[in-house]
């Protein structure tokens, strides 16, 4: 019978732990003696379908858990998802109910804890909230690290002391999962780790030359790597703790690379098609939307060209909360009532998306819904860069990659652009346009994260794997089915 040690760690990148191999000699271990794919996230690449999935072995359409994360958002973003669902449903729940020990850390979304065969110990994410633990004496008993999380945001002058912090946090989750392992012979034990997204999402930039906006040699210059050498070091006290019949799996969510530093503004292509509808007036003969549009984007160029990115965040700070997002948006702009179609609020900058199409103004303007799907993939397919190249990787229609009850959760047309081009909102200002929040926000996710197997009676024949096989391979060590 088999027993299972699972690190769940966000934003693993293969092509990441590829690079520095040489000087990660506990990865580099798993890979050369174990077994190690890239593992195709879902779609698009968010850490919270992602997780849910790794959890319930279910794709983001049966579990209905499609949240993304807007990173762009002051304070973190996302709002509290409803994790209810989870219970019963994840595999540590399965395990449990067939009797299994379970010992679960951290795992991402899965607060408030519940009930299980074991111990389970989270913190709240995005929301502000205790750590809680099952059963309430592992809080006396322990001294318990900082968990959940995925709050900060910080400034240009933070960015010290938010990677001193984010490594402390780190340490001490890896440390009390080694107190916690030893104290029992668990068939479960799980332990998530979440603060390698944040460096990646914050620090790209400082250590990467092909960055357009790296800034030259700098003190952060190798802040990604020693996460990265701390990382393998914690990985390497697991493999010195594992028993014989300890399966280690090592598991991300997603990859991490560069995030878009181009912007291609869809809204703006649906405005000059007469799908989207904007506010309308005159001021001296000028259209004050407009105008404010064109003020807010020649601003942002401008303080992101002069690095003043920070200040942007504080100026906004000062704007009341609805009417900020509205303004960052654009939506204050739109007239959604009389729009056929919009570009929907996914993710910030990213270069996965969708538009929404509205089926009662379609029929009141006399338009067929799939010959308006039809138009608006066309159209997007037919965008090009200043040299002529397309800009669009794919676009379809949402049925044609999703399926079952939750399908109607997604944009009625979804689409995924070229990796250097990213989402936006910007109206009134030509169709494409320079990211002006890199600067704040560097990396992002990318479609292939990281699936490890080390100690494993027998592993996968596959050269890459889809994010469910993670719950499949979890039942199968356990032999639960
Ligand atoms: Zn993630």
């Amino acid at each position: 019978m088999n027993r299972l040690v699972i690190l769940g760690i966000d934003a693993l990148d293969p092509v990441l732990l590829d690079k520095w191999k040489d000087d990660l000699p506990n990865f580099s271990r798993i890979m050369d003696q174990g077994y190690c794919v890239p593992l195709e996230s879902t779609q698009p690449p968010d850490s919270i379908p992602a997780w849910v999935t790794i959890y319930t072995g279910m794709q983001p359409w049966e579990h209905g858990v499609v949240d993304s994360v807007d990173y762009l958002d002051i304070k973190g973003g996302a709002n509290a998802v409803d994790t209810e669902i989870l219970k019963g449903k994840t595999f540590w729940d399965i395990a449990g109910k067939a009797g299994k020990r379970v010992c679960i850390i951290n795992p991402l979304l899965a607060y408030p804890v519940w009930p299980v065969n074991g111990v389970m110990v989270n913190g709240p994410v995005f929301i502000t909230g205790d750590t809680q633990t099952y059963p309430e004496e592992i809080a006396s008993a322990y001294e318990l690290p900082e968990l959940g999380g995925m709050v900060d945001f910080p400034g240009k002058k933070e960015l010290a002391k938010f990677i001193e912090r984010t490594r402390k946090v780190t340490e001490d989750q890896a440390r009390f999962g080694l107190k916690l392992l030893a104290t029992e012979e668990w068939d479960v034990f799980f332990l998530c780790l979440l603060t390698l997204d944040r460096v990646l999402h914050f620090l790209w930039r400082y250590s990467d030359p092909a960055d357009p906006t790296y800034p030259g040699k700098n003190p952060y210059e190798n802040s990604i790597k020693e996460f990265f050498v701390m990382l393998d070091s914690l990985v390497g006290e697991y493999l010195a703790a594992l028993d014989e019949d300890q399966v280690l799996l090592i598991v991300s969510d997603h990859g991490h690379q560069m995030r878009p530093t181009r912007a291609l503004y869809i809204n703006e292509i649906l405005r000059r098609e007469g799908l989207l509808k904007t506010r309308k007036g005159s001021v001296a003969g000028v259209n004050p939307v407009a105008l404010i549009e064109k003020t807010k984007i020649a601003f942002l160029r401008t303080m992101h060209k002069l690095d003043l990115e920070d200040w942007v965040y504080r100026i906004a700070s000062l704007i009341p909360k609805e009417r900020r997002k509205s303004l960052k948006t654009s939506s204050f702009a739109v007239l959604r009532d009389e729009s056929v179609a919009w570009v929907s609020d996914t993710g910030g900058g990213t270069s996965f998306g969708g538009i929404e199409i509205s089926r009662e103004r379609c029929l009141a303007e006399d338009m067929e819904y799939e010959g308006l799907r039809d138009r608006l993939i066309g159209l997007l397919s037919g965008t090009r860069d200043s040299a002529g190249d397309p800009i669009i990787a794919w676009a379809k229609r949402r049925e044609d990659i999703f399926e079952g009850k939750s399908v109607e959760k997604y944009p009625d047309v979804v689409f995924e652009l070229r990796e250097d081009y990213g989402v936006d909102r910007t109206l009134f200002s030509g169709i494409t346009g320079g990211s002006t929040t890199h600067k704040k926000v560097s990396g992002g996710h990318s479609k292939y994260g990281t699936f490890m197997l080390f100690n494993s009676p027998n592993t996968p024949a596959a050269d890459q794997l889809h994010i469910t096989a993670v719950f499949e391979t979890i039942t199968g060590i356990l032999e639960l089915e």
